[in-house]
């Protein structure tokens, strides 16, 4: 496990140092759980934001998008339940002056019953070999299902304080498995309390009475306000969905792991509107949908994995989060719901407004139901970043650290390089850099040893580099460099277009979906 968090802190300073994401406000000593985007970041962030965009609208006849305003009416608030129920469970250590969630603080302990599990199972493995029967092993061994009694006693009980929003029991939990601060080791709480997550603000000028308005905890209540906006003028008929990118707020109590939990962050959302009683059907199109689209940047399918809910918002009849294998765990990337016609029922309620839908082939009207998929971008964009960097080792005293970014989504797709400041190069090289800046983001360096520059190259993931030699002035060849393979290859500047343009380009990304 410390050798992971090593990993992950070495992956974070990378990123700052190579100019993919910045502490906010550093220079002021930063602001905790929020951050900036760098030059490659921000490139690698709207790549990331154009695969989904793309693969949502341009792929789907039946998918549109919008771009809501992040202000609005603070009644729509009020209807989606978050004004009442958008809360957090927090807990303070009055030794340390931490804060912590209390329903995080019992999960970290369920999971150290799954660890107490997954150790037997895996001690028991490398003792049988071959004829171990993983199932048989966990019916029947001793240790095993005492552990799994236990936790599920815990579960059962954390699940039942939640879904009652029983605070005081939440906190005897806490006390009853004896869970102390990480930090100071005491087991001296305060009460459990609940936090809502919503920023708040005011609008207008105090002296007319200002209005209250929140920052959005979530993009998809600007989707559902604009339902019937987007339903007419774009005579949609069900299903269909609307898409949307977005920056969404939340005062999150504890902000941990980087970009992972952030205070201001960006979420991708799609709500697919469909007959009721079909929900189900749509629910499990999109699940697998959607992680079709994860499985296609090659990130290793392995570190993919669905969560199901055990316990479901009130509103949902089924929810899943896609999860990614980060170096601190399984960790959730997207959540694909199954959210009823809770929403826009509740802003029928509360705004008055019919929002129903003709069904022509039914010859009736219904409020549709919804099927929503919500991604972090922020999220999406550290699950790229940890799989993809590497220290590799290269013999010979010989290293490099290198982000094998899937190359439709690199921030940088091409360098050109002169092998040497003079005899005609730097213009030889401007000029093919000239030819392909239409197509690809592509850099121009002069500076410091062909290696080095190699590397620098390798260290912000730049799938290809042209170096531009003395022969390519007689023969217009130059030497194109992979950057996983470090294969090198002579190949015709005319060529290179074509050659690039066939690895890099999104829609040989887009083509693997349909
Ligand atoms: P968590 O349980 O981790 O708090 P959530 O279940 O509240 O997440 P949703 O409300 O389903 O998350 O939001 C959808 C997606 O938005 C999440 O899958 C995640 O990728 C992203 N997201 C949510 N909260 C944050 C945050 N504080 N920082 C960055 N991304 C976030």
């Amino acid at each position: 496990m410390a050798k992971q968090e090593d990993v992950f802190k070495t992956i974070v300073a990378h990123a700052k140092e190579y100019g993919f994401v910045f502490q906010s406000s550093e220079i002021y000593d930063g602001l905790s759980a929020v951050y900036d985007y760098g030059q490659n970041g921000v490139e690698l962030k709207n790549n990331i934001k154009r695969y989904w965009w793309e693969a949502m609208t341009m792929l789907n006849d039946n998918i549109v998008g919008i771009d809501s305003a992040i202000f609005m009416h603070p009644t729509i608030w009020k209807a989606s339940g978050h004004v009442d129920a958008f809360n957090d469970p927090l807990i303070d250590n009055k030794d340390s002056k931490k804060r912590y969630r209390a329903d995080v603080l019992i999960e970290d302990e369920i999971a150290k019953f799954d660890e107490k599990i997954n150790k037997e199972v895996a001690k028991a493995a490398k003792r049988f070999g071959d004829s171990f029967d993983e199932a048989m092993f966990r019916q029947t061994n001793p240790r095993v299902l005492e552990h799994t009694r236990k936790r599920d006693e815990l579960h059962t009980r954390f699940a039942k304080a939640m879904n009652d929003n029983d605070l005081a029991d939440l906190k005897q939990i806490i006390l009853d498995y004896e869970i102390v601060d990480p930090i100071s080791g005491t087991r001296n709480w305060t009460d459990v309390r609940q936090f809502n997550l919503m920023f708040k603000t005011e609008m207008g000028s105090t002296a007319d009475g200002a209005m209250e308005v929140y920052l959005r905890p979530e993009t998809a209540q600007g989707i559902f306000v604009n339902y019937l906006n987007v339903q007419k003028t774009g005579r949609m008929r069900i299903p269909f969905g609307i898409a949307q990118i977005g920056k969404a707020f939340r005062n999150e109590i504890v902000a941990r792991q980087f970009i992972f939990r952030m205070r201001e962050f960006e979420q991708m959302e799609m709500q697919f509107f469909v007959r009721p009683g079909e929900e189900l059907k749509w629910f499990d199109h999109w699940r697998q949908t959607r992680l079709r689209w994860h499985k296609a940047l090659g990130l290793g399918d392995e570190k993919y994995r669905f969560h199901d809910h055990e316990k479901l918002a009130h509103y949902a009849n089924a929810a899943t989060d896609i999860e990614f294998q980060m170096p601190f765990g399984f960790k959730e990337v997207e959540g694909i719901h199954s959210r009823t016609n809770f929403d826009l029922s509740q802003h029928e309620k509360f705004s008055g407004k019919k929002i129903q839908y003709f069904d022509p082939e039914l010859n009736e009207s219904y409020v549709p139901y919804v099927i929503e998929t919500s991604i972090g971008v922020d999220r999406m964009f550290l699950s790229v970043l940890c799989s993809c960097y590497e220290a590799q080792d290269l013999g010979n005293g010989d290293s490099r650290v290198v982000l094998h970014f899937p190359a439709p989504i690199a921030p940088v797709k091409c360098a050109v390089l002169p092998l040497v400041k003079k005899d005609g190069l730097p213009e030889k090289a401007r000029e093919i850099q000239h030819r392909l800046r239409f197509d690809f983001t592509c850099q121009y360096d002069e500076k410091d040893s062909i290696g080095k520059r190699y590397r620098r190259q390798d260290a912000i993931g730049t799938p290809y580099c042209i170096t531009v030699d003395h022969q390519t002035l007689e023969d217009n060849t130059v030497t194109l460099r992979e950057r996983d393979s470090m294969e090198q290859s002579r190949v015709n500047v005319d060529d290179l277009q074509r050659i690039l343009g066939d690895s890099v380009s999104l829609n040989s990304l887009l083509r693997k979906l349909v």
